[in-house]
């Protein structure tokens, strides 16, 4: 039996306690959309930013990492995608 990953982006969600923090806001500046943990942020931002800092979050990103476990390069990147956010 062959155990294939799941597509990045594409789990169902699992019903866990609620105590656990499933969804958070977009990073996006002045977005009010909220949007599960596995997803960094809106649709709409996520496709707003160039295929160079999409990579990099991807990259550096660790499943179930938190603000404070996070490595520098997905920090930097999303520093990068707040940059162009802005623009
Ligand atoms: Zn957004």
């Amino acid at each position: 039996m062959i155990h294939s990953p799941l597509p990045p982006f594409n789990q169902r969600p699992t019903m866990e306690p609620s105590s656990t923090r499933k969804y958070h806001r977009c990073p996006a500046p002045g977005c009010q959309l909220v949007v599960p943990n596995r997803m960094f942020s809106c649709a709409a931002h996520w496709r707003a930013l160039s295929h160079d800092i999409r990579r990099d979050i991807m990259l550096s990103y660790r499943p179930s990492q938190t603000v404070a476990t996070a490595s520098e390069d997905w920090k930097l990147a999303v520093g990068r995608a707040i940059e162009m956010w802005k623009v």
